[in-house]
């Protein structure tokens, strides 16, 4: 049934809408007026009726006094009196001998009924007659006989007026509905405008619209744009990608020699394609084996520089031996001073036969760190102490300290943090000719979940160009040719403690500034051995700064 009343109705929400109402308008408007129209037909009828009763009463009192005396005149008049302005169109007193006296009412100048209301109204409306008797003789008949036209005329009068205020209550009533029916609801069709340009979410309407719609719709409208946006976002990253996949075919047919003619016949681009595919396969095979064969050779390179160092070792230190032996031994001065060289060099020479030979481990991966409980304090002072006569010597102040708590128990490996140390401090002492050098010790993050332990080499020595910050880290890398003129070494000693480092988990870098010293950082992860830990939790203990 509803389906059927549907298709009748207009396509447009709007048109739907205004249609429903008008139709509800109407039937109100109408059914007012029928019952309006109804109301005061019957009153109207009653009245008359009444009116009609009452004047003949009055009339037939009178009529009775004046028949009984013969008075007809004053019968005319009353019937006149009667007749203007009442109801009535006629009177008429038709006495029993036959002769009638009659008053006409003025035709009435109203409107022209209906010819259905006034036979309506004529057939409802019946003469209204009386006996005129007095002392028990009849004189006569009082026929009072009713104006339907005036009654009918006042009627569709106030009717015509009650239809025209009903149609005006109409019209008013669909304006007043119409304004805001196209406005709230013909925002859903400025929307679809506006959903209809090129970009509109950049639309300048786009926010009065949204202020404009009914609330029900604006959380579609809403969850509407979101899916636009998103549909937007997904065609622009899929044209990309098809614009790259373009790229890529044009490149693979060019580099397969694949012709413009047959770019788009796939069979021959795919094989096209399998062939450069099979092309890189066996250059990337042919790659690898160089690679290994590289690699074997560098290993057979380390494995020879290992063996060589620790050959050469075994010589230096037969000759240190005895040169330390002669030395105890009553020289000439100038003997001794020769021999001092000679020992100085010696040792010199075991210092960079070890770096070679440690780096040559690194290099072929036989370098093993181990982890051993150690205390960290303990481990600088040995480096310290071995480097304490050099920088007497050179009148350098030599200090370390604490900063903040440091762990007295850790596991790792001291010999390498020592060797670690050692190069730094010796390299501090090395390029420091006047002033200090300090070891700070402190533990970084220690309530993350990655406690470090953090080793700074501090000296007042002649700094490092920003340029060579990282460089200094390379293998047989020195700030400058002069260096080793200057001061000697091998340029090995950093880029072994930065892999040594690497090795043990940590991170080695420098801050420095030429002319004003450098400061070496080292941090590693802070372990603490786990008998220790269950043993005694908390285990940490400030240290008091100073050596
Ligand atoms: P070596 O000291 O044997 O030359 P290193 O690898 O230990 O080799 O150091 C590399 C270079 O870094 C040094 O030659 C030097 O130029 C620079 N360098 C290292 N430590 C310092 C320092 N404390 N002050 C100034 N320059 C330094």
């Amino acid at each position: 049934m509803l389906r059927r009343l549907a298709k009748w109705l207009p396509q447009t929400l709007v048109a739907r809408v205004f249609a429903l109402y008008a139709v509800t308008l109407l039937v109100f408007v109408s059914a007012g007026l029928a019952t309006f129209y109804r109301f005061h037909f019957e009153v109207t009828l009653e009245e008359a009726q009444q009116a009609g009763l009452m004047l003949n009463q009055m009339a037939g009192q009178i009529v009775t006094e004046s028949a009984v005396i013969g008075d007809f005149d004053t019968i005319q008049r009353t019937l006149d009196k009667t007749v203007s302005r009442s109801p009535f169109a006629s009177a008429a007193y038709i006495d029993v001998a036959g002769a009638t006296l009659r008053a006409q009412a003025v035709p009435h100048a109203g409107s022209t009924p209906p010819q259905w209301l006034l036979e309506h109204i004529t057939g409802s409306l019946s003469d209204v007659n009386q006996v005129i008797a007095a002392g028990g003789r009849d004189y006569g008949v009082l026929r009072l006989t009713f104006d339907a036209q005036r009654v009918a005329s006042e009627l569709w009068g106030l009717t015509r007026s009650a239809l025209a205020l009903a149609v005006a209550a109409l019209v008013v009533g669909i304006l007043v509905i119409l304004y805001p029916l196209r406005r709230w609801l013909g925002t859903l069709e400025r929307a679809l405008e506006v959903g209809g340009s090129e970009r509109p979410d950049q639309s300048p309407e786009v926010d009065s619209l949204m202020d404009d719609m009914p609330a029900e719709f604006r959380p579609m409208v809403q969850a509407l744009n979101r899916t636009a946006a998103t549909l937007r976002h997904e065609l622009q990253a899929r044209e990309r990608a098809l614009v790259s996949l373009r790229e890529t075919l044009a490149g693979l047919r060019h580099e397969a020699g694949v012709p413009v003619a047959d770019a788009d016949d796939l069979a021959s681009l795919s094989a096209a394609v399998a062939r450069l595919v099979a092309e890189r396969e066996a250059s990337r095979e042919a790659l690898e084996r160089a690679l290994d064969a590289a690699e074997a050779v560098n290993r057979t390179k380390s494995e020879f520089l290992a063996n060589m160092s620790h050959e050469i070792r075994t010589p230096i230190n037969g000759i240190i031996g005895m040169t330390d032996l002669t030395l105890e031994t009553p020289l000439s001065d100038e003997q001794r001073e020769f021999l001092t060289v000679a020992r100085s060099s010696a040792n010199a020479l075991m210092a960079v036969i070890n770096d070679i030979l440690d780096f040559s481990r690194l290099e072929s991966g036989r370098l093993q760190i181990e982890s051993l409980p150690f205390d960290p304090r303990e481990t600088v002072q040995e480096a310290l102490s071995v480097v304490r006569l050099q920088a007497q010597a050179k009148k350098l102040q030599l200090e370390h300290r604490c900063e903040g708590p440091v762990p007295e128990h850790l596991s790792g490996d001291p010999t390498r943090v020592r060797q670690v140390l050692l190069n730094l401090l010796g390299n501090a002492v090395k390029f420091t000719e006047r002033g200090r050098i300090d070891v700070v010790l402190s533990c970084d993050q220690l309530e993350g979940p990655q406690p470090l332990l953090h080793l700074a080499v501090r000296d007042t020595g002649v700094g490092i160009a920003a340029a060579m910050h990282e460089r200094i880290f390379e293998a047989f890398v020195q700030e400058d040719a002069s260096t080793t003129r200057r001061y000697g070494g091998s340029g090995l000693g950093l880029s072994i403690s930065r892999r040594l480092v690497e090795l043990m988990g940590g991170r080695i870098w420098v801050e420095s500034r030429p002319g004003e010293g450098s400061t070496f950082h080292v941090t590693l992860p802070l372990v603490e051995p786990r008998w220790q830990t269950a043993a005694n939790a908390g285990p940490t203990t400030a240290l008091a700064s100073g050596s």
